[in-house]
């Protein structure tokens, strides 16, 4: 027999997800598969949409604590992330259409774990952390961990998301995320790159550290190994000077990193190679957009359509 409940607390949540219940938040996944036959609906299903309290987008002393249900539309919106962490209002901003924008959550994206979410390379970039809860307390688990490969996860049975917690950005920092799509809406990223980059507080506009994370090529999203030794040193922000005062070298270095380190698949919407090629491109732009906030542009969310910048390899 199939049981839906709604949960009216958290705690009456995580009590029907130890006794099997499976979680759904706005469904976009998990009721949009089963119709298409991907895979049937769970016998018993444990709907968050009353949580309230995992839809807040909370200020910590230590940066940002973001409930589970909170949609994308909040995410791509909300001041808080937008000035925080811009690249993960990039990636919402991205998502499907106005209305799966509306439903879809953050933690069903990240507890779907499909290679191609969007929210993923920014949560990589951003050094954020999945807060899982049982009856039994909670434990915080880094993006790396918890991701095992295409739709799996390493959450306990009886875990479910709560939150996503985001730390402080370093001064000087500025992240962005870009992803390459055949058209605007309903579809899903070809690939796509998310990237951080601080600068030098001196104002020499000097790259101090940086970090790249990479969209749908490969089981899990995987961050670029050497990211930050590449970009070290690097001037990325048009100055006073124009173009000209860009570092091109490790701007190109960055993108064969990413192209090198990404195994893609082929498939219908486009080959291993040009994959390949792309997500090179991607990171490439992620890093232009991301030098460009950290430096105080105000680019919009999502970047893609707006940078301007007449990247090619
Ligand atoms: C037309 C369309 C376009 C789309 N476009 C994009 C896109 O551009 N980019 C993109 O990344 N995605 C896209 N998606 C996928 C989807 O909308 C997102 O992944 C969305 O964030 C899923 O959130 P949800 O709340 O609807 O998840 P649900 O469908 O409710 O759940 C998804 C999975 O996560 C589990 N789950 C949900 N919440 C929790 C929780 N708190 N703890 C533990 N497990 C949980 C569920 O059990 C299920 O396995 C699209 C979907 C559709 C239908």
């Amino acid at each position: 027999m199939r049981e839906f409940r709604f949960a009216e607390t958290v705690d009456e949540a995580l009590a029907l997800v130890a006794d099997g219940f499976v979680p759904m938040a706005g469904g976009t996944d998990l009721v949009v598969a089963a119709r298409h036959g991907k895979a049937p609906l769970p016998d018993r299903v444990v709907s968050l949409q009353h949580l309230r309290e995992l839809a807040v987008i909370e200020s910590t002393d230590n940066g940002l604590l973001i409930g589970a249900i909170v949609t994308h539309a909040e995410l791509m919106g909300a001041p808080d992330v937008v000035g925080a962490a811009t690249a993960l209002s990039d990636a919402s901003a991205l998502v499907g259409s106005p209305s799966t924008r509306n439903v879809g959550t953050i933690g069903g994206n990240i507890m779907n774990a499909s290679p191609a979410m969007d929210t993923g390379a920014p949560l990589v970039v951003l050094d954020g952390q999945i807060v899982l809860g049982s009856t039994g307390g909670e434990r915080q688990v880094s993006p790396a961990e918890l991701w095992t490969g295409p739709g799996s996860t390493s959450a306990m049975p009886g875990e479910m998301c709560t939150a996503v917690s985001l730390p402080s950005p370093p001064p000087a920092s500025g992240s962005a995320y870009v992803r390459l799509e055949y058209r605007r809406a309903m579809e899903i990223a070809v690939v796509g790159a998310a990237a951080r980059v601080c600068l030098d507080p001196d104002g020499s506009g000097r790259v101090v550290s940086a970090s790249v994370a990479l969209t749908a090529v490969a089981p899990t999203i995987i961050e670029v190994t050497g990211a930050s030794e590449i970009l070290e040193g690097a001037r990325l922000m048009p100055d006073d000077s124009g173009a000209s005062a860009i570092d091109g070298g490790p701007l190109a270095a960055i993108a064969r990193a990413a192209s090198d380190q990404a195994t893609p698949i082929s498939d219908l919407r486009a080959s291993d190679g040009y994959r390949r090629h792309c997500v090179g491109v991607m990171a490439r732009r992620a890093v232009e957009a991301a030098a460009r906030r950290a430096g105080g542009a105000t680019l919009t969310v999502p970047v893609n359509r707006s940078t301007g910048m007449g990247v090619s390899l």
